[in-house]
């Protein structure tokens, strides 16, 4: 049996206050014994802070990118290391505005999941289809590709360590969400391909999330489909109301 999980990616959003206030908030209001697990991606600038508000609590602490060497010289970048120091037990990768924006490559990717898998930090690794590709009948190909390139050289027992999130690059930040069923149909592809390659040892744990407009009103559905494990939420989870209402589903 897979615990539902359900992730808040903040990307670039909160101060120090505004991510720590939020923090206390929802310790506040979720018991221990929420039926979901919870992990809060915070900007670099509100980890150690958040984790220092998260420490007694079941509240997880993920960052949302990491570079893929230990150390160098690297202006700007920010380790596997210095993520484990500032108390982050999972790290985002891949997620489909970095590919974008910044050109990360499936090669960029499966480095950057073998440093996390090093440093014993749990990756969040998304993949997902652009519009042209859904509407020109390439999803499960692109995923195929995402999934095999982003995975490389990987053995079941690192596999077992990964969160894999489906995030359509059209449903993120849009307010338009794929239906259950269109999201149901390529969680079970990735699961099949999880099978393929590992076993239904392997696959029957692998956490697969959902990621793509995610609000208090779509949870359930979403929820309702068998290989559909969690959330990857954006902008539902800046508010701690309505994400809170997301992890209760
Ligand atoms: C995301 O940031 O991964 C995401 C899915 O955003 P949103 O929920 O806003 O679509």
């Amino acid at each position: 049996m897979r615990k539902p999980c359900m992730v808040a990616n903040w990307k670039m959003h909160k101060t120090v206050e505004e991510s720590v206030d939020f923090a206390h908030q929802l310790i506040g209001k979720i018991s221990e014994s929420a039926n979901s697990d919870i992990v809060i991606a915070p900007p670099f600038t509100s980890l150690y802070p958040v984790a220092e508000v998260l420490r007694e609590s079941a509240i997880h602490l993920s960052a949302q990118n990491l570079h893929w060497d230990e150390k160098g010289a690297y202006t700007g970048e920010v380790s596997a290391v210095m993520l484990v120091d500032v108390g982050c037990k999972y790290v985002i990768i891949g997620h489909s505005e970095r590919r974008a924006l910044f050109n990360e490559s499936d090669g960029d990717i499966n480095r950057k999941i073998k440093i996390a898998l090093k440093f014993n930090l749990r990756p969040i690794f998304c993949i997902g289809e652009t519009l042209d590709e859904r509407e020109s009948g390439k999803t499960f190909a692109v995923i195929q590709k995402q999934l095999k390139d982003g995975l490389i050289d990987l053995a079941s027992d690192d596999i077992r360590q990964i969160i894999i999130a489906y995030e359509p690059v059209w449903a993120i930040g849009t307010g338009r969400t794929a239906t259950p069923n269109q999201a149901g149909e390529v969680h079970s592809f990735i699961r099949n391909m999880i099978t393929e390659i590992h076993g239904t040892d392997v696959s029957g744990k692998t956490m697969i999330l959902y990621g793509g407009s995610v609000n208090p009103d779509n949870i359930a559905d979403l929820m309702s489909q068998p290989d559909i494990d969690g959330a990857l939420v954006g902008g539902a989870s800046l508010d701690v109301e309505k994400f809170i209402k997301v992890v209760k589903f």
